[in-house]
């Protein structure tokens, strides 16, 4: 199928942008990587009047380290992470991301802004910038405002982004030099969408722990009292005291219904805390 008509605008600077996002009617939207858009335009099942193709704004492509953080734009493809074209505030754990997303193809073009906007929850950045602790900033004509990413996503396709709103920059703590980090997905072959996904960041030293359920069919389930699914403390020895109970009944709680998809999910989990402690 092809898309529906539909008016379309390339803004040469992102103050344009932001002019024509704010004098447009409901029926707009951004396209970035189009890896995700297209596929939807084309198949009718979103069929905007207009597009904005925010693919020129050099504003947006922009990977800076601003003391403790990665200040990324929301053009940054995931091919620009995993060659290493962005400052690695991660230790490298943004890099195994990006490599684990899809294949070549969808990487050159797929954003990271435009993976977090179209939230799905079996994707990479939803999952993995959660656990990381990032913040996004959204710009409109009428100002900015910044945003967790444990608020940005707010279920399956839906984010907190509001009429005329776009992703300007993803804003990454840097990890500290005692964190211990963990990211496992489970798919049925290369390049598909996830089904399970672990994300796991952890410092034993100062006693924290950030971690992620995602590819839950809702927003990922972002854990940052994790001490309970270590026995109340985490220490050097965490992983022998990873409690998959816990994590078991957290799935259950958050409405994951079926015994054999939380099953897989705390197995996926279970190996990030085990890669994360290695
Ligand atoms: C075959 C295939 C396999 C894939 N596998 C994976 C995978 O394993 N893991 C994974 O994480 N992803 C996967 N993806 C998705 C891919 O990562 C896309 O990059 C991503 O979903 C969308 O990014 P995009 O830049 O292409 O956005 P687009 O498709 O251009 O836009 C997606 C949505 O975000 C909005 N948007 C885009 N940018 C902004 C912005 N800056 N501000 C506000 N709104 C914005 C658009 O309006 C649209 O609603 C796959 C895609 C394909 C085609």
């Amino acid at each position: 199928m092809k898309p529906a008509p539909f008016s379309y605008e390339r803004p040469r600077n992102l103050k344009a942008a932001l002019a024509v996002l704010g004098q447009a009617s409901d029926s707009v939207k951004i396209i970035a990587g189009g890896q995700s858009l297209a596929p939807m335009l084309n198949l009718r099942l979103v069929q905007p009047q207009m597009i904005v193709d925010i693919t020129a704004l050099a504003e947006l492509k922009q990977a800076e380290r601003h003391g403790d953080e990665l200040v990324l734009g929301a053009c940054i493809t995931h091919a620009d992470i995993e060659d290493g074209r962005t400052p690695d505030v991660t230790r490298g754990a943004m890099h195994r991301v990006a490599a684990g997303i899809a294949y070549r193809a969808v990487r050159n073009r797929g954003t990271v802004g435009g993976s977090l906007s179209h939230a799905d929850p079996a994707a990479d950045w939803v999952s993995a910038l959660a656990a990381l602790g990032a913040k996004l900033t959204l710009r409109s004509s009428a100002g900015s405002r910044m945003v967790a990413m444990d608020e940005f996503v707010v279920g399956a396709l839906e984010c907190a982004l509001r009429a005329g709103e776009i992703v300007e920059t993803i804003h990454v703590p840097a990890m500290g030099a005692t964190a211990h980090w963990g990211y496992v997905k489970s798919c049925r072959k290369t390049g598909e969408f996830a089904h399970a996904i672990g994300a796991v960041l952890i410092d034993p030293s100062a006693g924290t722990a950030r971690i992620v359920i995602g590819a839950i069919d809702a927003a990922p389930i972002v854990i940052t009292d994790a001490a309970k699914l270590f026995g109340g403390r985490i220490a050097g020895d965490y992983k022998g005291r990873f409690d998959p109970r816990v994590a078991d009944a957290i799935l259950a709680k958050a409405g994951v219904s079926n015994a054999a998809h939380r099953h897989i999910h705390v197995s996926v989990l279970t190996r990030a805390v085990r890669e994360a402690a290695a």
